[in-house]
C-alpha cells in the first residue's frame, strides 16, 4: 500500500466513525422510549374559581339563569289587545326601573322574549313553565357558569284586575327564569293578590346574575398527554363557559419555557367545547413540563382572563 493509500484508508475510519457516532446520537434522541404521562399540575390560577352568582336569594328554575345581554328584546303579537300590550309594557318598565336591564320592543322573530294573547287558559295539570306556561324560559342553554336563556315567552290569557301590570310582571319574572317563592306579599308567589310587591330579594338577584356583561369565557375541560422520547401526544378541550360565543382562538402549546407550536382552534360556541388532538408534535428538547395556553394573545375579551392555561408535568417513573 502506498502512501496515499494508507491516507485514503484513515481518511475513509475517520468518515466512518463520524458517520457512526452521528448515527448513535440520532438513534439515542430518537429511540422509541416508553411513553411516560404527564400529569396536571395545579395551578393557582385555577384556583381563582369564577365568581359568578349561584347563590341568589330568589329562586330559579336552573342555575345562574339570565338573557346573555343586560338590553333584553322583546315582541308583542298582534293577538294582544291594547289594554293587555299597556300592562305588558307596564311590567318592562316596572322590572327596568329597578334594575340593570333594559327592554327594547322589535318586530322580529329575533326578539328574546316573545309576548303572545290568548283567550284560553293552559287546561288544570297543563301549566308547566316551559310546554304551555303562562311564562318561561322556552330555549336554555347550560353553558357551565350560566344557565343562558337564549328566549323566553309570555302568554297572557288572564285579565289583570290589579292595577301596576301584576300579571304582566309576574310572567315577565318567569321568563327570566324565576320560579314561584313562599312569600304571600311577594309578586312571585303562586297566588295573585294585587297588593303583592316585587320584592327585594328579586332586585338584588337580578342586579347580581347581570353583573357581568355578555362574554365569553374559555377553559380548559380536559389535558391529557403523553411523551416518547422526544415526541409528544397530546388531547385538550377547551370550553366556552360564558355568555356568548368565542371568537377565533388559538392554543400555544409550551415545552418548558420554549414555544413548541401554536395551533387554531378556530370560534367555540356557547357552553360548546373544541377538541385539539395531537399526535408526534417534536419538542425542541428535553422537557419536564408542558404549558398549554388559550387565547395567549388576548384577541378573545372573556369573562375571566386568568383562567387561561394547564399545565402538566413528567410524572417519576419508578
Ligand atoms: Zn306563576
Amino acid at each position: 500500500m502506498n502512501k496515499r493509500g494508507v491516507f485514503f484508508y484513515i481518511f475513509f475510519l475517520i468518515v466512518l466513525l463520524a458517520t457512526l457516532l452521528i448515527a448513535t446520537y440520532y438513534l439515542y434522541i430518537y429511540w422509541p422510549r416508553q411513553p411516560v404521562d404527564l400529569q396536571i399540575v395545579p395551578d393557582d390560577s385555577l384556583q381563582n374559581k369564577p365568581l359568578v352568582e349561584n347563590n341568589l336569594p330568589s329562586k330559579q328554575f336552573y342555575h345562574s339563569m339570565r338573557y346573555q345581554d343586560r338590553a333584553i328584546t322583546y315582541s308583542i303579537a298582534d293577538s294582544c289587545a291594547g289594554d293587555r300590550v299597556s300592562e305588558m309594557k307596564g311590567a318592562f318598565a316596572n322590572i327596568a326601573a329597578r334594575t340593570v336591564l333594559t327592554f327594547e320592543q322589535i318586530n322580529s322573530d329575533d326578539a328574546m322574549i316573545k309576548v303572545l294573547c290568548s283567550d284560553v287558559a293552559p287546561e288544570a295539570g297543563q301549566e308547566n313553565y316551559f310546554v304551555a306556561g303562562e311564562g318561561g324560559p322556552s330555549r336554555v342553554v347550560n353553558s357551565t357558569l350560566y344557565s343562558v336563556i337564549l328566549d323566553g315567552k309570555i302568554s297572557l290569557f288572564r285579565e289583570d284586575k290589579c292595577a301596576g301590570a301584576k300579571v304582566a310582571t309576574h310572567e315577565l319574572l318567569h321568563a327570566l327564569g324565576f320560579d314561584h317563592n313562599n312569600n304571600p306579599a311577594s309578586i312571585l308567589y303562586p297566588t295573585l293578590k294585587c297588593e303583592q310587591e316585587i320584592d327585594s330579594e328579586i332586585i338584588d338577584s337580578i342586579n347580581r346574575l347581570y353583573h357581568y356583561e355578555s362574554l365569553p369565557d374559555l377553559v380548559f375541560y380536559l389535558a391529557t398527554a403523553t411523551k416518547s422520547g422526544r415526541y409528544l401526544n397530546f388531547n385538550v378541550e377547551v370550553l366556552n363557559q360564558g355568555l356568548s360565543v368565542a371568537g377565533p382562538a388559538k392554543i400555544s402549546v409550551y415545552s418548558d419555557d420554549e414555544l413548541a407550536d401554536t395551533f387554531d382552534i378556530g370560534a367555540i360556541g356557547l357552553g360548546s367545547r373544541k377538541i385539539l388532538t395531537v399526535e408526534n408534535l417534536k419538542l425542541p428538547r428535553d422537557t419536564n413540563k408542558i404549558v398549554f395556553v388559550v387565547d395567549e394573545e388576548n384577541k378573545v375579551q372573556e369573562l375571566f382572563e386568568n383562567n387561561n392555561q394547564v399545565i402538566l408535568r413528567l410524572v417519576e417513573q419508578r
